[in-house]
């Protein structure tokens, strides 16, 4: 009986989370253990590395984690797609609304940018963690994309020669680049807004002053991950 009931409870932390809240239509679970200003967030539904890596941490470490509920990249928008890590500004959601949606009519873009609008603040009033707490954002990259690419957008950078350069930190806060800096991985700052917005959650995070750190591995690699998600919960506080 024991054993069943411990079953039931894995499965109902790891597959449908607490509850769920949305943002412009988009769908996440919602996982909690226990009490703290820890937050984690996943946003790309065809990562799925970043996906096991933080559904493992959760079930041994506090915190409250977003988890987007699709399994492809775009997520479902109105009839239409979205990325949902380019509408974390309205600039950015624009231009991400034309991007995958250019036959819809302009009433129909004005509309649905409208909605997104009105849904960002509340919704990052719920993912961003309050009192100086840490937000960690976890993605995995395919072929092409690599830390040379965020150089021109970093304000200190440290790379390390014995690291794969598509696994790195993007961090937000020079005190947890300080501490990253000393770790064996990659990472980059980026403290200051950039000139373009394209509305990813890293310059939200930065607008409103939140910590935030993205982890960023290969896709497939969930042990780079796993000791990538451990040294940030051992090392930053
Ligand atoms: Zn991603």
């Amino acid at each position: 009986m024991a054993r069943f009931i411990l079953l039931l409870t894995f499965s109902f932390f790891s597959s449908s989370g607490l509850y769920t809240i949305s943002f412009g239509g988009i769908e996440f679970d919602v996982v909690q253990n226990g009490e703290s200003n820890r937050r984690y967030i996943w946003l790309h539904g065809d990562e799925q590395t970043a996906r096991m890596a933080l559904e493992r941490h959760m079930k041994t470490n506090k915190g409250k984690a977003f988890l987007v509920t699709g399994i492809v990249r775009e997520s479902e928008f109105f009839g239409g797609l979205i990325d949902p890590n380019r509408i974390f500004s309205s600039k950015g959601a624009k231009a991400n609304i034309q991007k995958y949606n250019h036959k819809w009519s302009r009433a129909k873009k004005e509309e649905t940018l409208e909605i997104i609008n009105k849904d960002r603040g509340p919704f990052l009033e719920k993912v961003f963690p309050n009192n100086g707490g840490l937000i960690v954002a976890l993605h995995n990259n395919f072929k092409g994309y690599n830390v040379k690419k965020e150089l021109d957008k970093s304000d200190a950078v440290s790379i390390k020669k014995d690291q794969n350069p598509r696994d790195f930190f993007i961090c937000t806060n020079r005190a947890d680049f300080d501490i990253l800096s000393k770790s064996p991985f990659n990472v980059v700052l980026q403290e200051s807004l950039p000139k373009k917005d394209d509305g990813s959650l890293s310059w939200a995070a930065v607008r409103h002053g939140v910590r935030y750190v993205n982890i960023e591995t290969r896709l497939g690699w969930l042990s780079q991950q796993t000791k990538m998600l451990n040294y940030i919960e051992k090392n930053l506080p």
